[in-house]
């Protein structure tokens, strides 16, 4: 483990690295890359590495354009796959201003913030997120959407036919340090599921960044494309991204509680409760594409309804049947295209302010919610999660405790991204119209 300059520098040494690669992310939750050569690293090392932070989406701040990237050295890690050619090295970086303070609209700081306030309550947050993707053929070089394999959950050989693939991501996110669950088929075709152990929340972020340039690279060594896009087939289950979480209080799981109703403590309640009512905020962080909506409908295994339940998988937030230190609660909206730093940050503010508040997250609905008829849902008090990313900035906009956490400079950017999202597509003419109208009316 690498946890100094001189560890860095001793690697770099033994693996006879040549190149090392600095990244950050964006606001969108787009990897940033730049590369310097290993004479450079000392310098990386001590001062940082200048870059212009006008050219990066949401970044933009045009007087003070000159930022500096500074390696955060527990990060480094050996790209398995460029072994063979000379070693290639990756550091994630944090972002700070030309008079060195912390660039307030670095997301990896936004979380650090949110952690720091879990902490001073004696808490901290542990992630487990499931990503889940497609594996689309190529051709002629360009991405398609016909599934590499006709596979459903679960399934084998042969109908499977990403088993070496899956296992080639597997190992190559070992060698990355991932502690690795399970790997297997998913529901529709040409789709998969890979699970690496939970962790604190600033790692697991990082490791969500990773864990999809590390597909995406892979796939690409086999002919395939590999997407992240939450309903890239209108017919077929979408990939989500469930965020399990769970809060520690020193060595204990703050979560469970053998001699409450269910076994989860009054903290998980409060929690739970934090999360329901910011959720249509949270969404335009968890959800922010124009497609992340078409994921959310009924149908599909994905959340519609803002309720929470045990094992039922038609709530937006389950709580999985293990206890003592698995206890934990499973968010169900999020997909893999959203910024997981602003995303758990979003989630673990919402969720504390549910502690602080002693919020009631009201009944549990352990029945399937999509069976109910919509005067029952009513009845029940039931509320939907937005259904379009114009509906959820408006909820971010007014979101308080969320504007605070994410910071004037992120609330502002992430509303102006999402606004200009909508307007692309509401001002398209798509395909679909065509075929409804232009010979019926
Ligand atoms: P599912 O049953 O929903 O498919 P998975 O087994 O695919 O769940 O994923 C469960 C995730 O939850 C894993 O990433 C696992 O590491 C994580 N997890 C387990 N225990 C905890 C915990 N106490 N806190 C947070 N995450 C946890
Ligand atoms: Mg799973
Ligand atoms: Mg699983
Ligand atoms: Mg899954
Ligand atoms: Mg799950």
């Amino acid at each position: 483990i690498i946890c100094n300059k001189e560890d860095v520098i001793k690697a770099i040494e033994t693996h006879n690295v040549k190149f090392i690669r600095l990244q950050f992310t964006d606001i969108q939750g787009v990897v940033k890359d730049v590369e310097i050569p290993v004479t450079q690293i000392e310098k990386a090392l001590s001062s940082g590495i200048y870059f212009d932070g006008s050219s990066i989406e949401g970044f933009v701040r045009i007087d003070e354009s000159d930022m500096t990237l500074k390696p955060d050295v527990r990060t480094f890690a050996i790209l398995p796959w460029s072994k063979d050619k000379g070693g290639v090295a990756r550091i994630i970086c944090d972002i700070e201003m030309p008079d060195g303070r912390h660039f307030e609209a670095d997301p990896r700081y936004v979380l650090k913030k949110v952690m720091k306030e879990a902490e001073d309550m004696g808490f901290s947050l542990n992630v487990g997120p499931e990503l889940e993707f497609f594996l689309f053929e190529k051709v002629d070089g360009k991405a398609t959407t016909t599934p590499h394999d006709y596979g459903r959950y679960f399934e084998f050989a042969p109908t499977d036919l990403a088993e070496d693939i899956r296992r080639d991501i597997v190992l190559t996110l070992t060698d990355l340090n991932f502690d690795i669950e399970a790997s297997h088929h998913e529901v529709a075709f040409g789709q998969h599921e890979i699970d690496f152990k939970y962790g604190d929340a600033l790692t697991t972020a990082d490791n969500v960044m990773t864990f999809k340039y590390v597909t995406r690279t892979i796939a690409k060594l086999y002919g395939l494309h590999a997407t992240f896009m939450p309903k890239p087939i209108a017919v077929e289950n979408g990939s989500g991204m469930h965020v399990n979480l769970s809060l520690s209080k020193g060595d204990e799981n703050a979560f469970y509680d053998p001699n409450a109703e269910m076994a989860i403590s009054e903290t998980t309640r409060q929690f739970i409760a934090g999360v329901l009512k910011h959720i249509k905020a949270i969404s335009c962080i968890s959800n922010p594409l124009v497609n992340s909506y078409k994921r959310l409908i009924p149908g599909y295994e994905a959340p519609v309804y803002i309720t929470w339940s045990g094992a039922n998988r038609s709530s937006l937030i389950r709580i999985p049947t293990a206890r003592g230190k698995s206890t934990r609660v499973e968010l169900r909206n999020p997909d893999p295209s959203c910024n997981p730093y602003l995303t758990f940050a979003a989630i673990l503010a919402a969720g504390l302010d549910g502690i602080k508040n002693k919020m009631d997250p009201g009944k549990i609905m352990d029945y399937n919610v999509f069976e109910l008829t919509k005067e029952e849902r009513v009845e029940r008090g039931i509320d939907t999660l937005p259904s379009t990313i114009s509906e959820s900035a408006d909820y971010l906009e007014k979101d308080e405790l969320l504007k605070n956490t994410l910071g004037v400079h992120v609330h502002d950017n992430i509303l102006r991204l999402a606004r200009a999202e909508w307007d692309a597509y509401r001002t398209q003419v798509h395909d679909w119209e065509i075929q409804r109208y232009l010979n019926t009316i």
